[in-house]
């Protein structure tokens, strides 16, 4: 059996308690490798590596830093059917899927912090003809970098990349339930000539190791994405030691439908945008909102999309969904789709397991879900479900779509469908979330702020704001 190891000062290491967790596939529920269960101790010795490690590499001219960041990059790419396939089978989601987000944006993450460290500036300001300030940035130290399961590799990268680019060195931990690509990222790096100690890699379960990364002293900064009752203790433990804080959390987007858009255009779109990656994306749309006016039509382009879409064996290129991430998320997901049956809410379609046939029998798949008939303020419209389930809720006017859209506890992302440019402009601006997104959905420039508002989270990450959160700045007064 496949033993995911640890890695630091540049070395796969066995947890030092000799304590394994199983790793299961969920589109076939068999066990296939086990994942080292690492402790505080563990902890500790990957940091104290990343200290050693980082007076070298934070004094490593930017080009060369570059250099090694872009040959990781590289690498990516060159293995991407093998990430591709590690990534499927560890996470649930199609191959087809991995193939062509998943991985390309582990590469495209590498690459771009990789080439923007050699754009960067150093601001001056002149307070009068004899006193000149320049503001220089300098990396932190040790960081920690803490990701989910749902695009592991993708949010992997997304959070190792600027730490490392902008000279830090990291302690990292991806979830237990998907750590295979992270594993096969700390041999990419090791080929690719990142010195021994500037990236580590801890596995194990978020309350023994996460929690210890968290509370480890020397870590300077915690990068984390993640639910919110989790960003939460986070926060709770970090502020009393004074660390940067950069939370990505949960959300519950609402997709919102004028009356004026083509219905079955749209229709794709809005399914698309609830289901991708079995809906477990923070930035799937969950609440489809929709001008009572076309709300008949579009509610049945929308279940006739969705009907279109198959769930099956992720490695078949036909299954347009794959499995969930286990047994108890799935069971989470159906909990949600009783609640809703129970409660008055009409299940539209969908609404139960899918039992799929051979090497996949015992996996863990659930029908996309459409249900209407609850009101915006049931906990099925409320809470994070996290999997293929969406709701639709009509609304009158564009003053009720933003108070629908508003009210909840999440403010992540939202999307506006209207061709009408004012509406589609105003809307946007009254939505309380860090990302909208009008006539389209996860269309990412890696140079714009991503992140939430409200529960959803407290920073931005991606372009130049990740380089500043992984960075301290020091203004430097001269008077001549
Ligand atoms: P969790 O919050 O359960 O876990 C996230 C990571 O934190 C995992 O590596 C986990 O470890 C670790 N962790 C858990 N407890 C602690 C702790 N006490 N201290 C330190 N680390 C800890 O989230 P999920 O993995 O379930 O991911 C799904 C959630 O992530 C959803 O809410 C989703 O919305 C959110 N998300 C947000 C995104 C955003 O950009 N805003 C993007 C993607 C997802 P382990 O799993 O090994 O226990």
């Amino acid at each position: 059996m496949l033993h995911i190891r640890n890695f630091y000062d540049g070395r796969f290491v066995d947890p030092l308690s000799g304590s394994w967790l199983e790793n299961v596939n969920p589109a076939t529920g068999a066990v296939y490798s086990l994942v080292a269960r690492s402790s505080a101790e563990d902890v500790a010795a990957a940091v104290s590596a990343a200290e050693r490690a980082f007076p070298q590499w934070s004094a490593m001219p930017t080009r060369q830093r570059s250099e090694v960041l872009l040959s990781i990059s590289r690498r990516i790419r060159e293995r991407l059917e093998e990430l591709a396939m590690a990534e499927s089978n560890d996470q649930g989601k199609p191959l087809w899927l991995s193939r062509a987000v998943d991985i390309p944006r582990a590469v495209d993450n590498m690459a771009f912090f990789a080439t923007e460290i050699l754009h960067t500036e150093t601001p001056a300001f002149r307070t009068d003809e004899h006193t000149m300030n320049y503001t220089v940035r300098s990396p932190l130290g040790v960081v920690g970098c803490i990701s989910p399961w749902n695009l592991p590799l993708y949010l992997f990268t997304w959070k190792i990349a600027p730490a490392l680019a902008a000279g830090n060195t990291v302690v990292a931990k991806p979830s237990e339930l998907t750590p295979m690509t992270a594993f096969l990222l700390a041999e990419i790096c090791v080929e690719a000539g990142l010195p021994p100690g500037v990236l580590n890699i801890v596995h194990g379960l978020g309350a023994e190791c996460g929690a210890a990364i968290v509370e480890h002293p020397q870590v300077k900064a915690i990068s984390f994405t993640g639910g919110t009752t989790t960003g939460r203790t986070i926060a709770a433990v970090a502020a009393p030691m004074f660390k940067k804080l950069s939370l990505e959390l949960g959300g519950k987007n609402p997709t919102i439908v004028f009356d004026d858009v083509d219905i079955e255009r749209t229709a794709r779109h809005v399914v698309r945008a609830a289901f991708t990656n079995q809906g477990e994306i923070c930035l799937c749309g969950s609440r489809i909102l929709v001008q009572r006016s076309i709300y008949d039509r579009l509610r049945d382009a929308i279940v006739a999309e969705t009907q279109r879409y198959t769930v099956g064996d992720p490695l078949i290129d036909t299954s347009k969904l794959g499995a969930l991430v286990n047994e108890a998320h799935m069971e989470k997901v159906l909990g949600y789709i009783d609640l809703a049956r129970t409660e008055g809410g009409t299940i539209l379609t969908g609404g139960g397991r899918v039992n799929v046939d051979g090497r996949c029998a015992n996996g863990y798949f659930v029908a996309p879900t459409l249900i209407e008939g609850l009101s915006n303020d049931h906990r099925v419209n409320q809470e994070e479900i996290f999997g293929p389930v969406a709701t639709l809720i009509p609304f009158d006017d564009e003053d009720e779509a933003v108070r629908l859209a508003n009210d909840v506890p999440y403010g992540l992302a939202a999307s506006v469908w209207s061709n009408d440019v004012g509406r589609a402009h105003r809307t946007a601006a009254r939505l309380e979330t860090g990302i909208v997104w009008t006539n389209c959905w996860l269309v990412r420039d890696l140079r714009t702020p991503f992140g939430g508002v409200k529960q959803s989270g407290v920073g931005r990450e991606g372009g130049f704001e990740a380089l500043r959160f992984f960075t301290e700045p020091k203004n430097i007064t001269i008077q001549y």
